[in-house]
């Protein structure tokens, strides 16, 4: 393998077959990355309340500001690889922080939970869109073949998300919590080692954008500087995400931040790239509404989960918030290659829908989606408890919009951005889940307005009557998208 760091980047490229043999390795490593943070994530809201003590009121806005500043903080991550460290170095420095985080809170996770919370928000911030962009360097510009790597990648990141999702709650509720944080410790250090051994058939993918600019000895200043720099915010990251008053204020003001350094960075380029850039942020600030649905998941449909399903599916006996948490993942990791079958099948035809019309499709599924989440209304029985058969089909009706959207927002977040800023563009990418995360908690806690001692059949209509809503509105977005896309084609030039 050592031979390997010789390899240029057109040998990578030039790769025959579907998939570069380096996307294996990104896979494996985000996939045990993901792991790890699905498995905080599934774990975090019922140990807030089992452990902490923490209302549920409380603990669905803690984890709401928690995911929030997950996804703030991949934007500086993005930045600060394209500026400084570069993908590989944030990768690295990015999952060991969250190894450490992991570790903390394994030793007493009462005790050091915001602590070691706060070492995984950074370490995300500085792993997650780094990895992602990563991928998209594999790929020569035009190469017909980076969706399908986009596909696989996003498999990756669901059977990580399944397993890690499932395995940590069920260790953190039956047996310790201790084990639980610790096993996410574990499988991101096996992440890392992945990275570290396999990084070499990188090539020059991912090396400090200083080398050659400046000196040696200078890039080691800067990049102690970022390291040194993240260190010294992990108070401030620690004081905000404590207290979640903090999180309104935060959000307000970091989107017309970066919103205006992107527009500064814009001044730098040529007419063309720049129209470009405004297709790229006409997809983020879409998104923003897809997640802020979507992600309905973590908060209103899983009390909604809890409180109003049966837990029968398939004739199967399964508790309803498992299929809530997981149902997603599994048919993500099982409709994602025939989605990119169905891709090429139609693009052999001449026929394949371009980005903006997936976009624009992935809304329209979105909205049937809560519609069939609203028509669960009609299967409930006399006490209020409905069909969990009706509920996961949403979920794969979900899962189809998602698959329209997510991998290759991805994809164009690599494709339409110039290359020095592919790192801050992939992490406006996740801003937009980051603001999606922020308004899928507030539209929640709207649906659940009903008073605490109202009966399941309450509950049941109060919520069914906010995913009729959400439908409408995804509808319209679709509509619009799909309206809008002759415009959009035209800013993004010769991609598609
Ligand atoms: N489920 C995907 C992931 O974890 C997308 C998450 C997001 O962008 N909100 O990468």
């Amino acid at each position: 393998m050592a031979t390997d760091q010789s390899i240029t980047l057109d040998q990578i490229q030039d790769f025959k077959g579907k998939y570069p043999k380096q996307l294996w390795y990104l896979f494996l490593s985000e996939m045990w990355e993901r792991f790890s943070f699905y498995g905080m994530r599934g774990m975090l809201t019922i140990f807030m309340v089992d452990k902490l003590l923490l209302s549920e009121k409380a603990a669905n806005l803690q984890y709401g500001a928690t995911q929030a500043f997950v996804y703030t903080l991949a934007f500086v991550g993005g930045l600060f690889a394209d500026k400084i460290l570069g993908f590989r170095k944030s990768i690295f420095w990015g999952g060991f922080l969250m190894i450490l985080g992991s570790f903390i809170l394994a030793t007493s996770p009462v005790k050091f939970f915001y602590i070691g919370i706060s070492f995984t928000i950074v370490g995300t911030g500085f792993f997650k869109p780094n990895i992602s962009t990563m991928v998209g360097s594999l790929y020569k510009p035009g190469d017909p073949r980076r969706d399908a790597g986009f596909g696989l990648f996003y498999s990756g990141i669901n059977i990580g998300a399944l397993f890690g999702g499932a395995l940590c709650v069920w260790l953190g509720k039956h047996y310790s919590w201790n084990i639980a944080f610790s096993l996410a410790g574990i499988v991101m250090t096996i992440s890392l080692l992945i990275f570290i051994f396999t990084k070499r058939t990188l090539g020059p993918i991912g090396l400090s954008p200083l080398l050659g600019k400046v000196s040696d000895a200078k890039i080691k200043v800067y990049d102690m500087m970022v390291y040194a720099g993240s260190l010294l915010v992990l108070p401030l990251i620690l004081l905000l995400v404590s207290n979640s008053n903090y999180t309104d204020m935060f959000m307000y003001t970091v989107g017309p931040l970066t919103l205006a350094y992107i527009v500064y960075e814009t001044l730098k380029y040529n007419k063309i790239e720049r129209q470009k850039l405004l297709a790229a942020m006409i997809f983020v600030i879409f998104s923003i509404f897809f997640w802020a649905f979507f992600e309905q998941a973590g908060g209103s449909l899983s009390l909604f989960a809890d409180h109003n399903l049966n837990d029968k599916v398939i004739g199967l006996h399964i508790d309803p918030n498992v299929i809530n948490n997981s149902s997603n993942s599994l048919f993500v990791i099982l409709l994602s290659p025939v989605i990119g079958l169905l891709w090429l099948w139609l693009n052999r035809r001449k026929v394949e829908p371009n980005t903006v019309v997936k976009f624009g499709l992935g809304f329209l599924f979105l909205s049937l989606a809560f519609y069939v989440f609203y028509y669960t209304r009609f299967f409930a029985d006399a006490s209020g408890k409905t069909s969990l058969d009706v509920f996961t089909l949403a979920y794969l009706v979900i899962t189809l919009g998602e698959l329209c959207l997510s991998p290759i927002g991805l994809s164009i977040m690599t494709k339409l951005a110039p290359k020095p800023m592919h790192g801050v563009m992939m992490g406006m990418w996740f801003l937009a889940s980051a603001y999606g995360q922020y308004a899928a908690g507030i539209l929640g806690a709207g649906m659940a307005t009903v008073n605490e001692k109202a009966s399941l059949t309450e509950k049941l209509m109060s919520y069914t009557e906010g995913y009729k809503q959400l439908s409408i509105y995804a509808l319209i977005a679709g509509v619009v998208l799909i309206a809008i896309s002759p415009l959009v084609r035209k800013l993004m030039h010769e991609v598609h």
